[in-house]
């Protein structure tokens, strides 16, 4: 007897091939039949698809979802969407472990600002068993977080490892792998990973390439620096020549020999916008033919996270709470915010004061929510730069997001063959109490509406491929992302003419429309646009070959 029968729905089936009219089976957490036409009679549950779409569970391959796991296990903000894997702990921060030292710090901190839960583990196979304790309605992929494995070794310390030092690090990455991890992600854009030179996370990508595992970038994008206190500088970039950065996401993979993706992939600030991504493509088929396995993932909006990109590096050291003190130095200030004004104000900037729009604020400024800065700052009688830094400095910082990207050069990105899709998001709650980037809420939901149904910038098979089997073809799950007899049933329903996600950038926790089911691993968790409750996701663990 099977579970559930799934009729009359048209399959598309993942791999890109057209879709087709036919009747799937469900028995235990397995697809167990798909053809033309199956009996009835047969199923314990019948579900008529007649209309509708039969994919498979989209797999997103961008996301922060390891801590949201743990505190909202409904996962409604994704499985809403029709998301049944997430692959989490990207742009080097890994949430799910190695934690010691000042990563556990780091974590307990982002954990008391937004999350109220208890973080007891220190490694990823004790996470995983939280994980299954409580249990999650979504399958969670996860990584070693190059940035938290530094934290972990060096702490806030802006400098190169010593042997020691990197043979720890090296170590943590075996173990995390070891433990089930897909492979090792850097974010050298961000402090502590941007401490690191490309050697460093060559070193570390080589341990996950002797296990079989990927590496995953957030490209460096950093600025030509020199510390006015006489400390390090940095030979990094900007976004004007942002072309070395994805160079540098190629040789990771290149000398390390791994699969490499660039994650994220946008074509950031007005320097760039309808013009670079030509020829960046043009590295990336170059690497591609010479045998270099080199991916992108995007996701389908204009605004990226964060009202302000680029600190000084010099200014970073030591942690947040160091910048904090360094912000409350006269002199300080001064050198921060000439710096931060130039990545705001001049060609350098990814996106300027009036395209970043705030989402979160303390109680005392609650009404700059949904105003742009330049409008707060109007409000404050204050120069943008002034008001962003004062909030800081006072450890009430200003959150929100900023239109750094081209609408053409995201259709360009959703276009390329190599590209999957990623939320770049977080499991969160129906009615989460904080504003947040709406792709959290409508990703998937929106590139079925907008970018097949309304525009045809994709076709639905093709979108479907880069939602599903691109991904899990990509982690290695070999046996999710296509529907076939055999493979695991995470599935995902929709009503190909009314999907839609209902979140704005000015209202966004808003659930999306015409998802009607979704099974993780057999199991019924969204009917009809209603959670089930239902909580079948497993923590999925990397394979590793035994010789
Ligand atoms: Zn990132």
């Amino acid at each position: 007897m099977w579970d559930y029968l799934i009729k009359n729905g048209y399959v598309v089936d993942g791999t890109g091939a057209p879709w087709f009219k036919a009747d799937l089976a469900i028995e235990g957490e397995k697809i167990a039949e798909i053809n033309r036409r199956l009996p009835a009679s047969k199923a314990d549950m019948v579900l008529d698809a007649k209309g509708l779409v039969v994919s498979p569970g989209f797999i997103d391959m961008h996301s922060h979802a390891e801590i949201p796991f743990i505190a909202y296990p409904t996962g409604d903000s994704m499985i809403h969407q029709g998301v049944t894997t997430q692959f989490a702990c990207q742009c080097g921060t890994s949430g799910s472990g190695p934690l010691k030292g000042a990563a556990l710090e780091a974590i307990q901190r982002r954990v008391k600002l937004a999350h109220d839960i208890e973080v007891d583990w220190t490694t990823l196979a004790e996470y995983m068993a939280r994980f299954e304790r409580q249990g999650c309605s979504i399958n969670g992929a996860f990584q070693a977080g190059h940035g938290t494995i530094r934290l972990c070794v060096l702490g806030w310390e802006n400098r190169a490892p010593t042997k020691d030092e990197l043979d720890e690090m090296k170590a943590l990455v075996a173990q995390t792998m070891e433990e089930g991890a897909f492979g090792l992600s850097t974010g050298p854009m961000y402090t502590p990973g941007n401490y690191a030179e490309t050697d460093e996370l060559i070193e570390l990508a080589k341990v996950a390439a002797m296990y079989g595992g990927i590496h995953t970038s957030h490209d460096r994008r950093r600025g030509w620096e020199s510390d006015p206190r006489g400390g390090r500088d940095f030979i990094t970039t900007t976004i004007d020549s942002e072309i070395w950065s994805i160079m540098e996401v190629i040789k990771i993979g290149e000398e390390a020999g791994l699969p490499t993706t660039w994650t994220h992939a946008k074509a950031c600030g007005a320097v760039n916008w309808e013009k670079s991504l030509d020829q960046w493509f043009k590295i990336i088929d170059m690497a591609r033919r010479r045998g270099v396995d080199v991916a992108i993932d995007v996701y389908p909006w204009t605004f990226r996270g964060g009202i302000v990109r680029g600190f000084p590096t010099w200014a970073e050291e030591g942690g947040p709470e160091k910048m904090r003190e360094r912000l409350k130095d006269p002199e300080m200030y001064k050198k921060i915010r000439a710096y931060v004004k130039e990545m705001m104000e001049t060609t350098l900037a990814e996106h300027t004061w009036d395209r970043a729009l705030i989402l979160t604020a303390t109680e005392e400024d609650q009404d700059l929510v949904g105003k742009f800065m330049t409008e707060a700052a109007e409000i404050r009688g204050m120069e943008p730069v002034d008001l962003f830094l004062d909030r800081m400095k006072e450890d009430k910082e200003l959150g929100g997001i900023g239109q750094a990207m081209h609408e053409e050069d995201v259709k360009a990105l959703l276009k390329n063959p190599l590209s999957m899709v990623g939320t770049d998001g977080s499991p969160l709650p129906a009615n989460y109490h904080m504003l947040v980037h709406p792709r959290n809420y409508g990703t998937f939901p929106k590139i079925l509406r907008k970018y097949v149904r309304q525009e045809r910038v994709l076709t639905l098979e093709d979108a479907i491929r880069k939602m599903t089997s691109a991904g899990a073809t990509k982690l290695g799950l070999m046996d999710r992302g296509v529907l076939r007899p055999g493979f695991w049933a995470d599935i995902t329903v929709f009503d190909p003419l009314n999907v839609r996600e209902r979140a704005t950038y000015q209202d966004p926790i808003q659930l999306p429309e015409g998802i009607e089911y979704v099974f993780v691993n057999g199991t019924l968790t969204i009917e009809h646009d209603k959670h089930t409750g239902a909580l079948a996701g497993i923590p999925l663990r990397h394979k590793i070959a035994e010789d």
